[in-house]
């Protein structure tokens, strides 16, 4: 349930109201938007009275239900205004939103060696990339595969960080490496396997680095919602959702089905940022650079691209991922794409 203010309400009259649902054994949260103040109610508001809300204060403007089971990652809990995720690097701060500069992350699969993610990064930073990714835990099918370096691996994301201050994003698998992954990356990567791993999901939910919630493969844009709540919900308002495709039955020619059409159903869902992987949703570098296009086309907020130094040789998804010089070519490509779509360019030049 939402109640909106008047235009002037005073602080203190939004105070007395934010007491009084807590006695009511609610949960309220003051959300400030451009205009108007909103209190956002969760718990169990099914038997509330809206109008007994109305007279509590001549301040009250209206009281309106959420419908949906998200309440804090909908749309209407924060006045419609689409949520903007400042996030700090050391090159400067890289808004994720609907209303700012498309965001771009690059990087290999998995963290190989210092050489590797090192060129890597200043190769994917000269194209116009913000955000350097690579696994250091990395979840793999059969457990006889390249596991990731661990901590080794996040030395060398920092050694990267390091020389390039680009951002970091790495995956975090377990919850007890929380703390020395966020001493490293700037925004934490929960993978389509964990996305419905509520306990990890309340653990991330309950530190302050921003989230990037990648859609579990088989997963229903609700269940992804549902997901993002349970991280709202334990207080972390910076959450951005990542399509990555989902499970098909073609396993030759496209790896997964990458699903376009959540960006806008979730734009009318959702207040959240919206990403999308086509390295992951399409399994081929060939797929990459039309679907990093049709993404920005749909209105996609930030893409996260794999490119390796030499493809064939990674240790993971090689087949899908870009050679930098390959990156080169599709990140200026991308630049009138993003303009076409409003969306400024800045984001496809060097930082
Ligand atoms: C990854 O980003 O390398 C990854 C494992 O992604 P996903 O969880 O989408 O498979
Ligand atoms: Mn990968």
């Amino acid at each position: 349930m939402i109640v909106v203010m008047k235009v002037g309400t005073p602080t203190p009259e939004i105070d007395r109201l934010t007491g009084e649902f807590k006695d009511w054994g609610l949960e309220p949260e003051k959300i400030v938007g451009s205009y108007k103040v909103v209190i956002g109610l969760v718990g169990d508001t099914a038997s509330l009275n809206p109008e007994r809300i109305e007279e509590l204060s001549p301040w009250v403007e209206s009281v309106l239900r959420v419908e949906a089971p998200f309440k804090r990652a909908s749309r209407e809990y924060r006045q419609n205004e689409s949520t903007v995720i400042a996030v700090p690097t050391p090159n400067g701060e890289v808004r994720f939103g609907e209303t700012e500069a498309i965001v771009t992350i690059a990087g290999p699969c998995s963290v190989e060696n210092e050489a590797s993610i090192v060129e890597v990064a200043h190769r994917v930073k000269a194209a116009g990339a913000q955000f350097l990714r690579g696994g250091a835990y990395k979840p793999r099918t059969s457990p006889y595969a390249f596991q990731g370096h661990g901590e080794s691996g996040l030395d060398l994301l920092e050694a990267a960080r390091e020389a390039t201050g680009l951002g970091i994003i790495t995956e975090v698998m377990d919850s007890e490496d929380i703390p020395k992954i966020a001493e490293v990356a700037d925004i934490l990567q929960v993978g389509a396997r964990n996305m419905q791993n509520f306990s990890l999901l309340k653990k991330i939910g309950a530190q302050p680095k921003p989230v990037f919630l990648k859609r579990g493969m088989a997963a229903t844009i609700e269940d992804w919602l549902m997901a993002a709540e349970y991280i709202l919900a334990a207080g972390n308002p910076n959450v951005i959702l990542c399509e990555r495709g989902i499970r098909t039955f073609d396993r030759r020619y496209t790896r997964n089905t990458l699903d376009l059409s959540a960006i806008p159903v979730l734009r009318s869902l959702t207040h959240l940022p919206i990403a999308i992987d086509p390295s992951h949703g399409c399994g081929w570098s060939s797929l990459v650079p039309p679907m990093a296009k049709a993404a920005i086309a749909a209105g996609a907020d930030s893409l996260m691209i794999e490119v390796h130094p030499n493809p064939a040789k990674a240790l993971s998804d090689g087949p899908q991922s870009l050679t930098p010089d390959a990156f080169d070519t599709l990140m200026a490509e991308l630049a009138p794409f993003a303009e076409l779509c409003g969306r400024s360019a800045k984001a496809t030049q060097p930082v």
